[in-house]
Formats: structure tokens, C-alpha cells, sequence
């Protein structure tokens, strides 16, 4: 069950299935966002430890390795007993990642469930990837092997700390490769606890290696290591940048999950209090830090005023405070930088003209809460409906004619992901084959699932997790020319 003080038990670096020490002797501490207080320190990786790890990771890929010689249903079934071993300790990851992390626990809980479900999925993948024979010309037999990529790279953020671990994990893992991973320096605990599991699922020394640290030491010395052949991140587009630039001195496989400033389109035909409630849980959903939130929420005129009542109502009835409360429905932000970006947010949107009907106020003296905060007359020109603000702020925006909100959603370098309420099944296509965007949903949102790809057009990304497009980001193509005595 649920526990606030749960015994923290991995807080070293991991590589080749031992806990070590960072060669620096350096540790950072890692913090409780509900109290502002440290949790424990955690060892500091840099680029002396990512050496050693990508070192471990390369030898974990050799050709003769316990790791390359096994069956592909053997990969899987390790992802199976791994994910056995989460299941076991269901409780324990959903309380270490509420304390670090400052989730809900019932959010946390289902966070679990979620990876182990995205790692369930990939172990099927496992012995299911295959090439092709090709009806070449010539007298030969040609096919396709679809061969691991080697060593990668996976850099992770705070917002879904196991999550975006199952998702990297899964496809890389089912497709054979081995892993130098490092997660967001806020939320060390879960992804080294997770390796534990691993290491008692029995995956081989050097498969997995995780670095907690911070970006632009160990996160640089991974994305510009010679032996790392691909680099997959999640976070911000401003650090893609980064590693995209990086990543290009050795000509390094890119794919990267980044941000957005979602549109959610609500038409004036609809049921306004179903509809507020899908734009609700589509903006406030894990306190706002959620890469799809729906944070330019379109409202057409003629419902436009029921609208902000209702997104009104809801926003304040929402049950704020400590992630292990009783029916606790929202924690604070990560830590307090990100808690000072979003009031300076909500600052900017007052200053600017919008009119603030719920929220934008810390909750409490301590830790970082933020009231879900609801701004009405926000313009495409503010800052609010602009930028990325990765909070708890809807801001609600009006519009005329549908073909008009097409082009205002578009107006945006994001591409992420983009939603429409409507009773009306022309609106309803027309919006999702002209939004620029890697995710639609029609009458829902946050609808994400393992099996479809996910990812982001324009400056939110480039490639796409999950499904079999996930797979794909972890495989080289190999074609093999056989010379024949005759074409048959
Ligand atoms: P971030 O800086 O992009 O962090 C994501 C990950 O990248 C972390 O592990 C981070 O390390 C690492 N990193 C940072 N600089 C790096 C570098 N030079 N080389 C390699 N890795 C590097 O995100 P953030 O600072 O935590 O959050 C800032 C903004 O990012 C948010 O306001 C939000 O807009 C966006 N964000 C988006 C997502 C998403 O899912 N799309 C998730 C989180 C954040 P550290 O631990 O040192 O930060
Ligand atoms: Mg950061």
C-alpha cells in the first residue's frame, strides 16, 4: 500500500548490474517537491562514469555476448520477468516515485501499470521482428536482416519518470541493443530501483546501464560518446536542439520527444459540461507537466461563455495537495524552478490582458503547488497561448469558424498533438487530416496506447515512439545478396 516514507534502496550509479560510486566521489541531492526538503543524495554521474558505462554497454553487445547469443524470445521473456518483478513490487515504485516525483499516488500507481504494460507490449515484439526475401533481379537470393543498432543512448525528463523509462527500455531491449540511460536529475530513484529489478530478472551485465547526473555533463558526454550509435531523448525542445547538434559530430541516430502547446477545438454543437471535462483533464492531468496538455483550449462563440463557467468550476473543484492524501487529485510542480517559470506565466498572462477566473496562486508555504489556474480572453498573441508553460494553466481561447481554428492551431512551431469536441463527423475529419500534429483525438484526449506510434511534427520532434514505428528506431536493415546457379 501506499507509503510516504518508503526505504530508498538504489542511490549509486549502474553499471554492468553493480552499484557504484560516481569515479568523481561527487553525489547531488534529490528532492521532495511536497516539502521543498531533500530526500537522500544520489551518486553524480559525468563523463569519466559514462566511459565506463558505455564501455560495459559495448561489450554487453559483442558478437559472442550472453546478450547476442540469446534466443529473441528469451529477450522477451526477460522483459515478462521484469515486468513480474514491478508487479511484486507494484506499491514500492508507486510510493518511491510519488516521494520523488510528487504525483498523486493513485497516479503513480497507474503510472506502473502503464509500464508495464508499454514493456509487456514490446517483449511480444521481441521474436516477432523480421526482415524480408526481396524478388531482386539477377540470380540471387536477397533479403533483409533487421539487426540491433548497437549502443544507445536514452536520455529521459522528470514528467513520467517510469514511463518514459518502459518506453525506451521496451523497444530498445526487444530489439536487442544495449542501454546507457540517464534520467532528469529530479527523479533519480525509480529508473535505479527499476535496474535492480532487471538485474534480479537476470538481464546480463552491461545491458542496461543508468547514469543519474545532470544534462549538460552526463547527458553531453552520452550524446557525443563515439561508441553510442543513437541518441533517443524526451524533454524539452530547447535541450533537442542541443542534442541534435551534438549528436552530429559522430552521425548519430536522432529521435526526439519534445514539446507542445496543444490546441483542443471545441465546436458549439457539443454538450458543454462533457466537453469542459475533457479539456480539463486534458490541461490539468500530472499538474500540467505533460508533454500533449492541452493548453490552447479553442472555444467556439456560441458556447464560449458556458464554457469558461463550467472549466471554471471544475478547475476549483479540483483537489489539490500532498500526493499521499486522501483523494488527492493534484501535487505540486517538480521543483522550483519550474514552480517560479509557471507564476512568471501566469504573471505574463494577467499583465497581458487575459482575465483569470480560477487559480494562479501557490498553494500553501511549503513545496510547490500551484492552483489550477484558468485564464478566459486569452489572444493568439500572448505569451500564455505561445510558450510552452508545462503547469496548471488552461487558457481558453475563442473562435468563429472552424476552417479559422485550423489555421490559428496551426500558427505554432509545436506539432505534438491536437484534439477536437464535436458532434459533427465533417468537422471532425476535416480538423484531424488538417492539423500539423503527430496525435488527434476526436471527442477525447491523452488518449495514448502502446500499439500506435506517437511523436511530434514540425519542432516537436523527430521520429516516432511506441507501436511497430517504435521498433523501428532501435533497428539497422542489413541486405544480403546471395549469387544462385539460376533464377530458379
Ligand atoms: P530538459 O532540460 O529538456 O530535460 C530533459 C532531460 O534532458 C533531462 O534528463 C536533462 O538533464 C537532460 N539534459 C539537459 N541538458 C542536456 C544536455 N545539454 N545534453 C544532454 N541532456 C541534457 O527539461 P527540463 O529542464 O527538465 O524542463 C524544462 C522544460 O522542458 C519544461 O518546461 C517543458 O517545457 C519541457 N519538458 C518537456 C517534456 C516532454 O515530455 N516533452 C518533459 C519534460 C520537460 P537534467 O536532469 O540535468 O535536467
Ligand atoms: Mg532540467
Amino acid at each position: 500500500m501506499a507509503n510516504p516514507n518508503p526505504e530508498i534502496k538504489c542511490t549509486k550509479i549502474f553499471i554492468n548490474n553493480e552499484f557504484v560510486n560516481a569515479v568523481s566521489g561527487k553525489t547531488f541531492p534529490t528532492i521532495n517537491p511536497s516539502t521543498g526538503k531533500k530526500i537522500c543524495d544520489v551518486a553524480e554521474a559525468d563523463k569519466a562514469d559514462v566511459d565506463l558505462a558505455v564501455k560495459a554497454a559495448k561489450a554487453a553487445f559483442d558478437r559472442k555476448s550472453a546478450w547476442r547469443q540469446m534466443d529473441a524470445s528469451a529477450r522477451g521473456k526477460l522483459l515478462i520477468k521484469l515486468t513480474e518483478l514491478m508487479e511484486r513490487d507494484l506499491h514500492y515504485l508507486a510510493s518511491l516515485e510519488s516521494l520523488d516525483n510528487g504525483k498523486p499516488y493513485a497516479s503513480a500507481v497507474f503510472d506502473v501499470h502503464g509500464s508495464m504494460n508499454a514493456l509487456r507490449y514490446y517483449a511480444g515484439w521481441a521474436d516477432k521482428i523480421s526482415g524480408e526475401t526481396v524478388p531482386s533481379d539477377g540470380p540471387h537470393l536477397t533479403y533483409t536482416r533487421k539487426e540491433p543498432v548497437g549502443v544507445v543512448g536514452q536520455i529521459v525528463p522528470w514528467n513520467y519518470p517510469m514511463l518514459m523509462l518502459a518506453w525506451k527500455w521496451g523497444p530498445a531491449l526487444a530489439a536487442g541493443c544495449t542501454i546507457v540511460m540517464k534520467p532528469a536529475e529530479q527523479t533519480p530513484l525509480t529508473a535505479l530501483y527499476l535496474c535492480s529489478l532487471a538485474k534480479e530478472a537476470g538481464f546480463p551485465a552491461g545491458v542496461i546501464n543508468m547514469l543519474p547526473g545532470y544534462g549538460p555533463t552526463a547527458g553531453n558526454a552520452i550524446s557525443i560518446h563515439p561508441d553510442v550509435r543513437k541518441v533517443a531523448f524526451t524533454g524539452s525542445v530547447e535541450v533537442g536542439k542541443i542534442i541534435m547538434a551534438a549528436a552530429a559530430s559522430t552521425l548519430k541516430k536522432v529521435s526526439l520527444e519534445l514539446g507542445g502547446k496543444s490546441p483542443l477545438v471545441i465546436c458549439e454543437d457539443v454538450d458543454v459540461d462533457e466537453a469542459a471535462q475533457i479539456a480539463y483533464a486534458g490541461v490539468f492531468e500530472n499538474m500540467g507537466q505533460c508533454c500533449i496538455a492541452a493548453t490552447r483550449t479553442f472555444v467556439q462563440e456560441g458556447i464560449y461563455d458556458a464554457f469558461v463557467k463550467k472549466a471554471t468550476e471544475l478547475a476549483k473543484s479540483r483537489k489539490v495537495g500532498n500526493p499521499f492524501g486522501q483523494g488527492v487529485q493534484h501535487g505540486p510542480q517538480i521543483d522550483e524552478t519550474q514552480f517560479g517559470k509557471i507564476l512568471g506565466y501566469i504573471e505574463k498572462g494577467k499583465k497581458e490582458g487575459a482575465s483569470l477566473e480560477a487559480g494562479g496562486i501557490r498553494v500553501g508555504a511549503e513545496g510547490y503547488f500551484i492552483e489550477p489556474t484558468v485564464f478566459a480572453n486569452v489572444t493568439d498573441e500572448m505569451t500564455i497561448a505561445k510558450e510552452e508553460i508545462f503547469g496548471p494553466v488552461q487558457s481558453i481561447i475563442k473562435f468563429k469558424t472552424l476552417d479559422e481554428a485550423i489555421e490559428r492551431a496551426n500558427a505554432t512551431t509545436f506539432g505534438l498533438a491536437a484534439g477536437i469536441v464535436t458532434k459533427n463527423l465533417n468537422n471532425a475529419l476535416t480538423f484531424s487530416n488538417a492539423v500539423e500534429a503527430g496525435s488527434v483525438w476526436v471527442n477525447t484526449y491523452l488518449a495514448v496506447t502502446n500499439q500506435a506510434p506517437f511523436g511530434g511534427y514540425k519542432q516537436s520532434g523527430i521520429g516516432r515512439e511506441m507501436g511497430k514505428e517504435g521498433i523501428e528506431l532501435y533497428l539497422e536493415t542489413k541486405t544480403v545478396c546471395i549469387k544462385l546457379p539460376s533464377k530458379v
